[in-house]
């Protein structure tokens, strides 16, 4: 469990994180989605002891993170990828790690394989490696303690789409067998495949959170029919509106309702079902733009 209440944390007059309240459950994963510079890192970093908060509290698993002995075995952090000591190899750094949690060497080539750095990548210096290989170093650096939590800052980023699924499947596994994942992402894609419960960030204050169903719950139907046409002859004669939404039709008229015009139309449908949310995506495309604008607006003015 992770939890956070009433954070906020500012740097001189920026107000980076405003008075956030959320918590994440062991089982599920919990996407923390918001444009680049809407707080999530700094959340993050104050959930893992790097920066004090300037009011507000969080708790890992119960506890102020430095009051956890030996973190490394009850949580599993993974911030900024790029931040690991360029001049050791991926396994030197594994090694540091092991040691200091008192971990068997054991641990270190199993993770090196849980990741798929080979051995040759190993003893590699981590200045030489892509981003993708420093995020699977830092996700093996993560899990080497075997805690059940993880705090993960856009761990998606510098991945090829087979990492990308990998890590997804990891996660996936992780948090059925009962573990606890916070992993923010600037990309509403990603979020909505991997997490379970969603918190939306928008300049430092939560816009929306809630289970991945209920964000993306819409009142609107999606239906589809193989005779197109017919389809929408039906919902016009029935005097329902709709619009033409992927390979069917969307509208703001209940599935039943939807459902009786084309029975007495004698269409058979291929799908009837409540549409996909374009709340949430709306909601985030603004998110979005608006600190896009602020950036160029911070620019101008430089
Ligand atoms: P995100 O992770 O969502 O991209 P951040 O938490 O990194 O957002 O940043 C939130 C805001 O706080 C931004 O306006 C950023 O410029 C500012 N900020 C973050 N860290 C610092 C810092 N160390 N000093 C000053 N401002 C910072």
């Amino acid at each position: 469990m992770i939890t956070v209440e009433h954070l906020s944390k500012t740097y001189g007059d920026v107000r980076a994180v405003d008075d956030i309240t959320f918590s994440c459950r062991p089982g599920a994963v919990t996407g923390f989605l918001g444009p680049n510079g809407a707080g999530k890192s700094t959340t993050m970093r104050v959930i893992a002891g790097l920066t004090p908060a300037t009011a507000g509290s969080t708790a890992v698993a119960g506890v102020r993170y430095h009051d956890i002995p030996n973190p490394g075995t009850q949580v599993g952090v993974l911030l900024d990828a790029s931040a690991q000591h360029v001049g050791r190899t991926g396994r030197e750094i594994l090694a540091l790690g092991a040691t200091t949690m008192g971990l068997p060497m054991s641990r270190v080539e199993e993770m090196l394989e849980l990741v798929s750095l080979t051995p040759s990548e190993a003893k590699r210096r981590v200045g030489d490696y892509s981003l993708g290989m420093r995020q699977r170093l830092g996700i093996a650096h993560a899990l080497l303690g075997d805690p059940k939590i993880l705090i993960l800052d856009e761990p998606a980023n510098g991945l090829d789409p087979a990492g990308i699924h990998w890590m997804r499947s990891l996660l996936r596994t992780y948090a059925d067998r009962g573990g606890t994942i916070l992993l923010s992402s600037h990309l509403l894609h990603e979020v909505q495949i991997i997490a379970d419960e969603i918190i939306v960030i928008g300049n430092g204050r939560i816009v929306a959170q809630g289970t991945k169903a209920e964000l993306l719950q819409s009142a609107d139907t999606f239906v589809q029919a193989a005779d197109a046409s017919a389809l929408a002859n039906a919902l016009t004669s029935a005097g329902i509106a709709s619009t033409p939404s992927r390979d069917g039709l969307t509208t703001e008229a209940s599935p039943e309702q939807v459902g009786k015009a084309a029975a007495a139309a004698g269409v058979a449908l291929i799908e009837l079902r409540p549409a996909d949310g374009a709340g949430l995506e709306e909601m985030f495309l603004q998110l979005t733009t608006q600190s896009q604008r602020d950036v160029i607006t911070e620019g101008d003015q430089a």
